[in-house]
């Protein structure tokens, strides 16, 4: 029951942000505490070295003023108003005799004979030792000195007060890393938070979107640029979206329209067929309008397939060497008689021949789509020319026409699917042409522009970057 907000907590970005300076801060103070204390330590041991050694001179120079009796009852009764676990004095000869001694039952002190035994592996006059009894609280500083040819001082401090100092700035240190790692995690969550506000505005946004406000974008001007980019990414995938999504509303309103009318018509045959009593010749041109409805829909749903396939990159496209100027001629051929129709003079400036490198079957559907346009959308006594030049080291492909003209306007559209200019609905069509004519020559690594004045007329024209054999006329 606790566990899942505790688990939550945890994935939290700024949590685990903040846990982590914490920690490090935490890390870092401990280690520096460490080190100043150790330091503390050390020094505080220097001192109580010195002073271990000055008491021994202290101690010799009475000696020198008044004599080894008279020292010793001083110092005897000096150690005696003291407290007895404070400091302890003891002389003994290099025999091991114990000349002079304090009050040494608080403390657990090694016999003579074993201090004289380290003095003498020491190879020094003098050594320092620190003594802990198995019953003392404190630990013990020595120093054990020769202090003439048989005699031997040994002068021990208890190193309470060096604890007791110690113990300050331990406390000192303990309260201060605890301190300042809560100041840390304020401080770091503030600025985790701070870091993260505009990520958090990102998902808010995300989450209105993902509620269905798609109106709503990011503000891309933040505290931070790596977030400034991901709003800015983030509103252009937006727009993207949004943009798709519109198209697809176009392009589903466009089939269910285009759709329609043909099976409309489909549904109006047949049910004239069951409710009519009609001669066989008539039921025969009933069906045969039927079978051009069907072709038709039948040809729009396989353009459409064909543009998504190539536009995808999954639609196989030959690369073969053909001669455009028979696609174009025999193009010309083909669409001759309807031109005629239309009193439309078909011009083509054409060389003998000009190889190219694409495959044929897509060449031939584009450059009849663009045909098709040229005279579809030309008034009669106007006149449509195809041809063929090479520039550097390319190929344009041009089908110009003295037509209608495209508005600037509608220039944008024209590639999209479905797209039908206004002027241009009574001549018929889905709105497919060009987006398959664009999909198809950009399978070939090519590309379409247009020029186009209303009223004057349009000029398609084809350009392929490839190396080409040269023209011959
Ligand atoms: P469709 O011709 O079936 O309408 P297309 O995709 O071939 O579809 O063309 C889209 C639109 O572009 C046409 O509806 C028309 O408005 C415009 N268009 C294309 N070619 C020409 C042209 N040669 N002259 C004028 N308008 C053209």
């Amino acid at each position: 029951m606790f566990l899942k907000p505790i688990r939550q907590l945890n994935r939290s970005l700024i949590f685990r942000l903040t846990a982590i300076y914490a920690l490090a801060f935490a890390l870092i103070a401990s280690a520096g505490f460490t080190v100043v204390y150790h330091r503390l330590h050390a020094m505080a041991m220097v001192q109580m070295d010195e002073e271990l050694a000055d008491e021994v001179e202290i101690f010799m120079a009475r000696v020198a003023e008044t004599g080894w009796e008279a020292t010793i009852k001083r110092v005897i009764d000096e150690v005696a108003e003291e407290d007895p676990d404070e400091e302890f004095y003891r002389l003994f000869d290099t025999t091991g005799q114990t000349i002079m001694s304090t009050d040494l039952s608080a403390w657990e002190v090694a016999p003579p004979a074993v201090e004289i035994r380290a003095l003498r592996d020491s190879g020094r006059p003098y050594r320092l030792q620190t003594i802990k009894g198995s019953d003392q609280d404190f630990e013990t500083r020595a120093i054990t000195a020769l202090v003439d040819e048989n005699r031997i001082l040994q002068i021990g401090e208890t190193l309470e007060e060096v604890a007791d100092y110690l113990g300050v700035f331990r406390n000192l240190f303990a309260v201060l890393t605890i301190l300042l790692t809560l100041i840390t995690v304020v401080v770091g969550w503030g600025i985790a938070r701070w870091s993260l506000s505009d990520l958090a505005a990102v998902s808010r946004t995300a989450e209105n979107i993902a509620g269905g406000n798609y109106a709503h974008r990011v503000a891309v001007k933040g505290n931070l640029a790596e977030i400034e980019r991901l709003a800015a990414t983030f509103n252009r995938m937006l727009d993207r979206i949004l943009g798709l999504m519109s198209s697809m509303r176009d392009i589903n309103d466009s089939i269910a329209h285009d759709l329609r009318s043909p099976l409309a018509r489909i549904r109006g045959i047949a049910e004239m067929t069951l409710t009519e009593d009609k001669p066989l010749a008539d039921f025969k041109e009933m069906a045969a309008s039927t079978i051009e409805e069907c072709d038709e829909l039948i040809s729009l749903i396989n353009t459409m397939l064909d543009i998504t396939e190539t536009e995808a990159g999954v639609a196989r496209v030959e690369s073969e060497i053909f001669d455009i100027v028979q696609v174009l001629s025999e193009a010309c051929e083909l669409f001759r008689p309807l031109a005629d129709e239309k009193q439309i003079a078909l011009v083509s400036t054409l060389p003998a021949t000009q190889r190219i490198t694409g495959d044929r079957k897509r060449m031939q559907r584009v450059i009849t789509n663009l045909l098709e346009n040229a005279i579809k959308y030309t008034h009669s006594g106007g006149s449509v020319s195809v041809a063929v030049e090479t520039r550097g080291q390319g190929i344009a492909i041009s089908v110009a026409d003295s037509g209608m003209g495209i508005p600037a306007a509608d220039l944008p559209h024209i590639y999209d699917r479905f797209f039908r200019g206004d002027k241009s609905r009574p001549q018929g069509g889905f709105g497919l042409g060009l987006s398959l004519a664009k999909a198809y020559t950009e399978s070939m690594n090519g590309r379409i522009d247009v020029r186009s004045t209303v009223d004057k007329g349009s000029v398609f024209t084809l350009s392929f970057e490839q190396p080409s054999t040269p023209a011959s006329a």
